[in-house]
């Protein structure tokens, strides 16, 4: 078990007179800057910057970072968030001059390099999904679906179908789904699940009707489980008129096995910071591009990217919603998602999935003795365990999840999807290797016996991070975000 991190850390470090830079010597006439600036826009008294060394700076920052749990750091199985290894690769082709110092103002001819990148991302993430176009500006899986959901939007309208106000969700679904809705002004009609974890169908057929714009699914949804009748389900929903739009945030299960566009899907996004290993969290902006149907693509955000001969450029598509971002997407992420496309190739991504896959279910049958398992099937890329066995001892999910902060490792999403009682969702990822698995598993089988005969130390828990256990009520209504000087 690791030890207690933490020294107390100073942030009031200034000393008069000391300084973290040498400028060189003024090789030009020195101005007085009152005669440079106006006077009603110099500040009156000068800023309180503070006064360190550069080692001290180094230090304060690496001490920081010390403080903070990665990917980089340790397990980090947060389901439904794909914490995969972001591969180093990814960085040094972002970090290629040609593509780190472009400016979006420049000619297309000066920019054919990163346009070409762009439509080839775009060409790419069609074939993995099965659909047509692609747009690659929105700048999170939240945004994609917004996106997505104003293209239905607009599809409707054109047909004069503006009576169709509805969009179903089944009641598994990440929360960005229903918030996507209500923000394009549609109407959540939630179907239920049924006891194997996918869509209630029976349910899902008196939801249908003539009031339908369209279905928002994730598949494998937030239980990790493939749904079996989904040419069924997407099929109901496309006879009543309704478009079928594929939550593919996490597609870390299906890569090169099966593709949204053959389940019946006409709208895809992927996060780019999951499922193609850009950094999320701190680590980094997203990036949500979504994936349409030819039909639907002349309603995608412009500009998009074309190609005609040997020459990119770009070109608003007919019918577009016009942009969802400014310029063209956080391009930088799309370039650490085409490294990551071009370095595994087809063949590595199918792998991809299936060593995802794989950790999930060893991990679940390896756990489900000590925890219950909720349902008993192949998971995909994720699974969801309850801790109702270790309610019976007075615990809690959470003082599961606050526990294993102390054996080192990220706790998993804990309280979700809502349809599980004292959920855990647990996503290993296809980067860890086994000895990381492995160390989880065990971490969770002495975590469950510590719940059986030591209760109180799990409700103490965290004890070996750097805060303990926080008023979480407080540090949502009252979060103190950066340091203030005490005088
Ligand atoms: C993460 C996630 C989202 C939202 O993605 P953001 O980039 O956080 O906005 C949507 N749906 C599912 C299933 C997700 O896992």
């Amino acid at each position: 078990m690791p030890k207690k991190k933490g020294v107390p850390l100073i942030f009031e470090r200034s000393v008069p007179g000391r300084r973290g830079y040498r400028l060189p010597k003024l090789d030009v006439p020195e101005v007085p800057v009152d005669e440079l600036i106006p006077a009603e826009h110099l500040r009156e008294k000068p800023a309180e910057l503070p006064e360190v060394s550069e080692v001290e700076v180094m230090r304060h920052y690496t001490q920081l970072s010390r403080l903070n749990h990665g990917v980089d750091v340790g397990f980090y199985p947060l389901g439904s968030c794909t914490m995969k290894y972001n591969p180093r690769v990814n960085e040094d082709v972002a970090a290629l001059p040609g593509l780190s110092t472009i400016h979006p103002y420049q000619p297309e001819s000066s920019v054919q390099g990163a346009l070409e990148l762009m439509y080839n991302l775009g060409q790419h993430l069609a074939e993995i999904s099965g659909l047509a176009a692609a747009t690659l500006q929105p700048a999170a899986g939240a945004h994609g679906e917004l996106t997505g959901l104003l293209v239905i939007k607009a599809y409707h309208k054109q047909r004069g179908e503006e009576h169709r106000t509805e969009i179903i969700i089944p009641d598994s679904a990440h929360g960005t789904n229903p918030a996507s809705v209500a923000m394009v002004g549609y109407d959540v009609v939630e179907v239920p699940s049924d006891e194997r974890g996918g869509v209630d169908v029976e349910a899902l057929k008196r939801a249908v009707g003539p009031k339908t714009a369209g279905l928002m699914l994730t598949n494998p949804n937030t239980l990790g489980l493939f749904d079996e009748n989904i040419c069924d389900i997407t099929a109901m929903v496309r006879q009543a008129g309704g478009l079928l739009y594929y939550d593919g945030a996490n597609a870390n299960a299906i890569l090169g096995i099966v593709r949204p566009g053959d389940m019946g899907f006409d709208i895809v996004h992927y996060n780019l910071h999951k499922t193609f290993s850009t950094p999320h969290g701190g680590g980094g902006p997203g990036s949500g591009p979504i994936v349409v149907t030819e039909e639907l693509a002349p309603f995608l955000p412009g500009p998009v990217v074309a190609k005609e001969g040997d020459r990119f450029f770009f070109t608003q598509p007919e019918k577009s919603i016009g942009r969802v971002q400014a310029f063209y997407g956080n391009f930088s992420v799309l370039v650490k998602a085409y490294a990551y496309i071009l370095s595994h190739g087809s063949a590595g991504l199918r792998e991809v999935s299936e060593v995802a896959v794989l950790n999930a279910n060893y991990m679940m049958r390896r756990l489900q003795d000590v925890y219950y398992l909720p349902y008993d099937r192949a998971c995909k890329h994720e699974f969801v365990l309850s801790g109702k066995w270790q309610k019976q001892y007075g615990v809690r999910t959470l003082d599961i999840a606050k526990r294993l902060l102390d054996y080192g490792v990220h706790a998993p999403t804990v309280y979700f999807p809502l349809n599980v009682e004292e959920a855990l969702m647990i996503e290993p990822t296809e980067t860890e290797p086994k000895s990381a698995i492995d160390e989880f598993i065990e971490a969770m089988r002495q975590i469950a016996q510590e719940a059986k005969e030591d209760p109180e130390q799990l409700k103490k828990a965290p004890q070996l991070t750097p805060v303990g256990r926080l008023d979480e009520a407080k540090a949502a209504r009252r979060p103190v975000l950066r340091w203030q000087k005490t005088e």
